[in-house]
């Protein structure tokens, strides 16, 4: 009689766990749809700067979009079995939440991930800052995943973890795709300094609730540097810089 209880019991326990145990870490299933954010525009300009050189104003949104059209051409043609979803395609403002709601929204094909990449040049105070740098979200900050916004059929990918069993896995995937970029950034960009990978507590990266990166690609406050952006041989670099990164994690 003990025996059969015991048995009953285990069966039971297995049931339960099964869904569990079947399911995988929604995060680094293969990726299906790769969401391209060009950072600011329209009323907002991000960062701006003005030499001899540049006949006028620059502005991080203009580049910025440049270089996100750059990755999508190079991605479609690289890689053709990838969704590309962009945030803007030209100069009109997207709010944050707005960006973000494109990539949590966005409907999974069966078993496949998605990936946030957003793209922004930097500036400092110090005219001397320069190099790239890859930021990524706070571990500690906490993403909600199933809610009245998580399309249908997205919800099996997520159903079967706990919360917080969800946000161990995204902060695990959000190193790996972190590292992935620091890496292919370091070895295509050899004439800019590595600033290292960087957690910030940044919308874009808490509200997307997947893996994302936000790339600063170099100052434009550094004179240097905003002569190699304003180049377009340059963000046509840095573009396959990109690719190559993204290639790398899907
Ligand atoms: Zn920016």
């Amino acid at each position: 009689m003990k025996k059969r209880l015991l048995a009953f019991c285990f069966i039971v326990l297995v049931l339960c766990l099964s869904p569990l145990l079947a399911a995988k870490d929604p995060f680094s299933l293969p990726v299906s749809t790769v969401v391209l954010d060009a950072g600011h525009g329209g009323k907002d300009p991000g960062t701006s700067a003005s030499y001899g050189f540049s006949g006028g104003t620059i502005n991080e949104s203009e580049l910025v979009l440049d270089i996100t059209k750059r990755v999508y051409s190079l991605l479609s043609v690289e890689r053709p079995d990838l969704r590309l979803v962009m945030t803007r395609t030209d100069d009109t403002y997207v709010s944050l939440a707005e960006r973000s709601r494109v990539a949590y929204s966005t409907e999974l094909p069966p078993q496949s991930s998605l990936l946030f990449v957003s793209i922004h040049v930097n500036s400092a105070q110090s005219r001397e800052a320069s190099g790239f740098e890859v930021l990524t979200k706070r571990q500690e900050k906490r993403v909600a995943f199933l809610d009245e916004h998580t399309p249908i059929k997205n919800i099996p990918l997520f159903a079967p973890f706990t919360a917080l069993e969800l946000n161990r896995l995204l902060n695990q995937r959000n190193l790996f795709v972190a590292q992935t970029f620091e890496e292919v950034l370091s070895q295509r960009m050899v004439t800019s300094r590595n600033r290292g990978i960087k957690e910030r507590d940044l919308y874009v990266l808490n509200a997307s609730r997947g893996p994302a990166v936000l790339l600063e690609l170099g100052f434009l406050s550094n004179e240097g540097e905003a002569r190699n952006i304003i180049s377009p041989a340059w963000r046509q670099q840095v573009a396959m810089a990109i690719t190559v990164a993204i290639i790398a994690c899907v």
